[in-house]
C-alpha cells in the first residue's frame, strides 16, 4: 500500500493531544500535517507506516501540545509594565498618568512586545481587547499568530470615571456609537482573515460603561453578524455599586433580562460574582475567562473559576495586561491559577495540573469559540502547536512509569523559555527559540523607545508627584 504525502511528520515526540476528556498522552508519538492542517495523530510506527514526508522532524526530546490560547489582554499596556504595583488604589494613584500618557501612536510597540513575549512562551492565540488602531490587526496578520481580536467599545463620558466623586459615572451615548461604527468597521474588514487565523468579537466593556440602550444595540449586531461577545463581568466592588446605584440591581441579572447570557458571551473575571450567579451563567452557556495573576496582584482576590468549571463551564485563562500582571505568560496563569484555587479552597485536589492544561488549551478554545478549529491536536484541526525541550534542567528528569510526570512538570515548574518551537496553521514561527517572522531585537529596541517617550510625558504631568510609588521609591523599596 502506497503511503499518502503529507507536508511535515513529527515523531518519537511526548505528544499530548488534549483531545478526549484528559490529556490524550500519546507516549512515542507522531503528528502528520498537511498545508495549515493536522491530517493524523497516533504511535510514530503507525504514523510512519501510512505517511511520508519531505520533512520528517525528531521531537524525541521534546512534548509536543496544542498552542496556548490567551484569552483576554490589552497588549498596548506592555509599555506600562511594572509601573504600578502592590499598592490598594492602582487605577487612580498608580496607573492613571501613565494611562493618559500611553497615546495611540505609542501602541503598535506595546502590542509587538507582548505578542512576541506570548509567543516565546507558547501562545498562539491571542484575544487581544482594546480600541483599534492603524496596524494592529496588520500585525497580527505579518507576524502568521492566530488572533480573536476585540475593538472595545466603551460609551462613558470623557473622564467620568474621576469626576462621578462616588456618584454615577456619566454615558455619552454619541461617543459610544461611535465606538460601536468603528468595531463595526473593523469586524467587516478583519473577521475571519488570513485564512480564518483573525476573527473579531464585539467588546463592550462592562456592563456599567455603556448605556442599556446601546448595550441592546451591541447585542443585536453580533447575534446578526454571527460576532461572539467578549466583555468584563463583575469586575470590581466599584462596577458593582454602579449597577446597584443605577439599576437596583448587580452586573449577571442585569445582563440576563438585556438577554446577554448566552453561548456567545465570554465573560472576563467575574470577581465580584455570587456562587448563585455563577451558576446562572454556567446555565445559560456563557464562558469565563480568569485572570488569576491580574486579579490576584490588583485586588487580592481569586476569581470563581473552580467553581465555574466544575458546574460544566468553559473557562480559558487570561494574562489581561503586563502593567497588571508584568508577564504575558500561561505557563505563569496555568500555575497561579492551581495553587491559588488550592489555596482559596484549603484543598489540593482543586484544578489538579492536567486541568490547568486543558484550561490553557481546549477548554480555553471553546471559551472563545474556537474549540472546532484549534485547542487539541486532532484530524482536521488546525496544525498549532508547541515543542517543549524536556532537556531543561527544570523538566529534568522524565520518568514514564509507574506515574507519568511530565504533565505536572510542565504546569508546576515549566516557565515558558522552554518551548523550542511554535508552529501556527502549519507554518514554523519559532524554531529553536528564534522567531522567524519578525525581528524580536527591533520590536524590543522599539519598545524600550516607546516606553521612555511615555515616561518623559508622565514627567511633565503634575499628576505624577501623587503617585503611591513614589514613597516606595524615598524609601529604597523600589
Ligand atoms: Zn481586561
Amino acid at each position: 500500500m502506497s503511503k499518502q504525502a503529507v507536508d511535515v511528520l513529527f515523531v518519537h515526540g511526548n505528544v499530548f493531544t488534549m483531545g478526549g476528556s484528559g490529556v490524550g498522552a500519546i507516549e512515542d508519538g507522531a503528528i502528520a500535517i498537511r498545508g495549515s492542517e493536522i491530517v493524523a495523530v497516533g504511535r510514530t510506527d503507525e504514523l510512519l507506516a501510512n505517511y511520508e514526508a519531505p520533512e520528517v522532524i525528531d521531537t524525541s526530546p521534546f512534548a509536543i501540545l496544542p498552542g496556548l490560547i490567551d484569552c483576554h489582554v490589552h497588549t498596548p499596556e506592555a509599555l506600562l509594565r511594572g509601573v504600578a504595583q502592590d499598592v490598594p488604589d492602582y487605577m487612580e494613584r498608580a496607573m492613571a498618568p501613565f494611562s493618559r500618557a500611553l497615546t495611540p501612536e505609542l501602541w503598535l510597540a506595546g502590542t509587538r512586545l507582548n505578542v512576541i513575549e506570548g509567543l516565546k512562551a507558547g501562545t498562539t492565540t491571542t484575544m487581544d481587547f482594546i480600541t483599534p488602531y492603524p496596524g494592529w490587526a496588520e500585525f497580527y496578520d505579518s507576524l502568521g499568530v492566530r488572533a480573536q481580536l476585540t475593538p472595545k467599545i466603551n460609551g462613558l463620558a470623557p473622564d467620568a470615571m474621576s469626576t462621578a466623586k462616588g456618584g454615577l459615572y456619566a454615558f455619552d451615548n454619541a461617543k459610544g456609537r461611535r465606538m460601536i461604527n468603528a468595531a463595526l468597521a473593523f469586524a467587516d474588514r478583519w473577521q475571519d482573515e488570513a485564512d480564518g487565523r483573525i476573527t473579531v468579537m464585539m467588546g463592550p466593556q462592562a456592563p456599567d460603561m455603556l448605556s442599556p440602550e446601546l448595550l441592546r444595540e451591541i447585542k443585536d449586531h453580533a447575534d446578526r453578524r454571527g460576532l461572539r461577545i467578549h466583555m468584563h463581568v463583575a469586575q470590581g466592588d466599584r462596577e458593582i455599586r454602579q449597577m446597584e446605584m443605577r439599576y437596583g440591581t448587580r452586573s449577571i441579572p442585569f445582563l440576563e433580562d438585556l438577554g446577554y447570557l448566552d453561548e456567545h458571551l465570554l465573560a472576563v473575571h467575574l470577581t465580584e460574582a455570587t456562587d448563585e450567579e455563577v451558576r446562572t451563567l454556567v446555565r445559560h452557556g456563557a464562558s469565563m475567562a480568569v485572570c488569576s495573576g491580574c486579579i490576584g496582584l490588583l485586588d487580592g482576590i481569586v476569581p470563581p473559576a473552580a467553581l465555574f468549571r466544575s458546574e460544566g463551564g468553559y473557562v480559558g485563562l487570561g494574562t489581561d495586561s503586563a502593567s497588571s500582571n508584568n508577564c504575558i505568560n500561561l505557563f505563569n496563569e496555568m500555575k497561579l491559577t492551581a495553587v491559588l484555587n488550592k489555596v482559596k479552597a484549603k484543598r489540593p485536589d482543586i484544578i489538579p495540573a492536567w486541568q490547568a492544561l486543558r484550561m490553557a488549551t481546549i477548554e480555553g478554545a471553546h471559551a472563545i469559540g474556537l474549540g472546532d478549529r484549534i485547542g487539541s491536536l486532532e484530524p482536521g484541526k488546525q496544525a498549532d502547536l508547541i515543542l517543549i525541550d524536556l532537556q531543561e534542567l527544570n523538566l529534568s528528569p522524565v520518568v514514564h512509569a509507574p506515574v507519568r510526570n511530565l504533565v505536572p512538570n510542565l504546569v508546576y515548574s515549566a516557565s515558558g523559555h522552554e518551548v523550542d518551537s511554535v508552529m501556527v496553521a502549519g507554518r514554523f514561527l519559532m524554531r529553536g527559540r528564534e522567531i522567524l517572522t519578525a525581528n524580536e531585537r527591533g520590536i524590543r529596541v522599539d519598545a524600550q523607545a516607546a516606553s521612555e517617550e511615555v515616561m518623559r510625558r508622565v514627567l511633565a504631568d503634575p499628576a505624577h508627584r501623587s503617585l503611591s510609588l513614589l514613597d516606595a521609591m524615598k524609601a529604597d523599596d523600589l
